[in-house]
């Protein structure tokens, strides 16, 4: 008789752990798997996807729009929020039932129940109020938004777990954040007609980002008519007599708006899940500790996704699981290469990027050549409107390496994800000189920059034009 009742029990159903529970159980490996809320996690339950395809609902009225130039008289639009929270939910609940049953195709045994460390080959399943026995254990518990539990008001406030399923659309709305998640809802709500501020404590929005990528989208933003305030924070916030909230900033100012939104970076979710008992280690930030493979300080248990707080992105938290099950179960030790990730902000416009900011490969390179681009790319242009696209590349002058790739326009994401096998290929611009351009498209500017922009040599920018 086997002495443990799994090979493998994983303790969350999002990205990460199912992908890990899917492959081992597809091995022949006996697997169970426990969620306490729905399969998919956050990335399908209330987050990437559901957001990407707000961010669709919110670009219609921009084609609306930009349709008139190209011929079209489009009547009057009207926006109904409980249609696409509806069409939302049935998507949503689709992908979640193909989490499940993914797993449980390949031979996994699911459990919708919270599951709680007893020892470290003990697993609690708190629904059912009892335990089973793994030999090996991985949690893949994710994140939570931060509450911001030190804004005094912030119980009124909410976060992007809410943000999907409001009773109604806001009419005005002031995000708090300068990351992914503050940017990308503040296009979201104003394209959908809400009026919004965003507030950043930084200088200029997307901190890590490229700075040209930063302040060509804050312009666009603007001019958009999104309100950005830097360098300002929510101090208090208060409910009105009213229903609608006044939020005291440190500018001065009151802003009364119907909901506030504070997009202020996530946590590990690491709480009660008996770590302690078990005696597996947490950091700083409620991080599970693991090692370069992903196994904790118990050799038998592990830890994939964000609860570790390596990289938040769930294409990451796959790999990881991948990595795992190589790892773990066929004999093959693979440790997770968190090196040049490409990502994208579904802000409006586009971010897609890949590799090194410019500031960033001045700090660890002397001698760089930056190749940019901005230009109004060829479809807003019978549609009159003036938003440009930005290209960079960022290369080594003394190895021609490109180093990093940016992109502010339509389908930059997409572009990304191609960049980003270029970077990793470690490609160099002369490869992508001799590149044949695709024509007409936007992206063939990033083959056809044959001279520097400007170079800087240790810090200083030497020549440009
Ligand atoms: P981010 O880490 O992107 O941004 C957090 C923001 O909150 C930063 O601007 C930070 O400021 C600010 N902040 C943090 N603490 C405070 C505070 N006490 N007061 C004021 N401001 C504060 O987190 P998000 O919540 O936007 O997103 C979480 C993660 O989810 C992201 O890191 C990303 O990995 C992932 N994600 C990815 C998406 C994608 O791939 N498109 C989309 C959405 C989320 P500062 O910069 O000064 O530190």
């Amino acid at each position: 008789m086997a002495k443990y009742d799994y090979d493998l029990f994983v303790i969350g159903g999002g990205s990460g752990g199912v992908r890990a529970a899917r492959v081992a159980a597809a091995l022949g490996k006996r697997v169970g798997l426990a969620e306490a809320y729905r399969f998919g996690g956050t990335c399908v339950i209330r987050g990437c996807v559901p957001k990407k395809l707000y961010v669709y609902a919110s670009q219609f009225p921009e084609h609306f729009a930009d349709a008139a130039g190209y011929g079209w008289t489009v009547p009057a639009a009207r926006f109904d929020w409980r249609t696409l929270v509806a069409n939302k939910d049935r998507e949503i609940a689709r992908l979640e039932g193909l989490y499940q049953k993914g797993v449980e195709n390949a031979g996994g045994e699911t459990f919708r129940s919270r599951a709680r460390l007893v020892d470290r080959h003990t697993v609690l399943i708190e629904s059912e109020g009892r335990t089973v026995t793994a030999d090996q254990i991985l949690i893949a518990t994710g994140g939570r938004p931060n509450p911001h539990a030190a804004l005094p008001g912030h119980e009124h406030c909410i976060v992007s777990d809410d943000v999907f399923d409001l009773p109604e659309l806001p009419g005005t709305i002031m995000i708090e954040g300068g990351g992914y998640i503050a940017v990308e809802f503040a296009n979201v709500f104003h394209g959908l007609g809400v009026d919004t501020t965003l507030v950043y404590r930084g200088q200029e929005i997307l901190g890590r980002f490229d700075m040209d990528m930063r302040r060509g989208l804050h312009e666009a933003m603007e001019k958009k008519g999104i309100r950005i305030l830097c360098q300002t924070i929510a101090e208090r916030v208060e409910r009105r007599a009213d229903g609608r909230l006044d939020v005291n900033l440190s500018n001065g100012e009151t802003l009364t708006v119907d909901q506030v939104m504070l997009a202020l970076g996530r946590l590990p979710n690491s709480g009660n899940l008996g770590l302690k008992a078990a005696g597996v280690e947490r950091g700083k930030t409620g991080e599970i500790v693991v090692d370069s493979f992903s196994r904790t300080n118990v050799d038998n248990i592990w830890a994939i996704g964000d609860v570790t707080n390596r990289i938040q992105l769930t294409p990451v938290a796959i790999h990881e699981a991948m990595c795992f099950v190589e790892t773990a179960f066929m004999n093959n030790p693979t440790e997770p290469d968190h090196d040049v990730v490409a990502t994208a902000v579904f802000s409006q416009p586009e971010i897609g990027t890949v590799g090194l900011s410019e500031d960033e490969a001045c700090r660890r390179f002397p001698a760089i050549d930056v190749y940019r681009a901005a230009f109004r790319p060829m479809r807003n242009i019978l549609a009159g409107r003036d938003e440009k696209m930005i290209m960079k590349l960022v290369v080594d002058h003394a190895t021609g390496l490109v180093l990093g790739a940016h992109v502010l326009g339509p389908d930059a994401g997409e572009m990304a994800q191609l960049l980003g096998i270029s970077l990793k290929a470690g490609l160099t611009k002369d490869d992508f000189d001799r590149t044949m351009a695709v024509h007409p498209t936007a992206a063939e500017e990033l083959v056809t920059m044959y001279a520097p922009s400007y170079s800087i040599r240790n810090g200083e920018r030497v020549s440009g034009r």
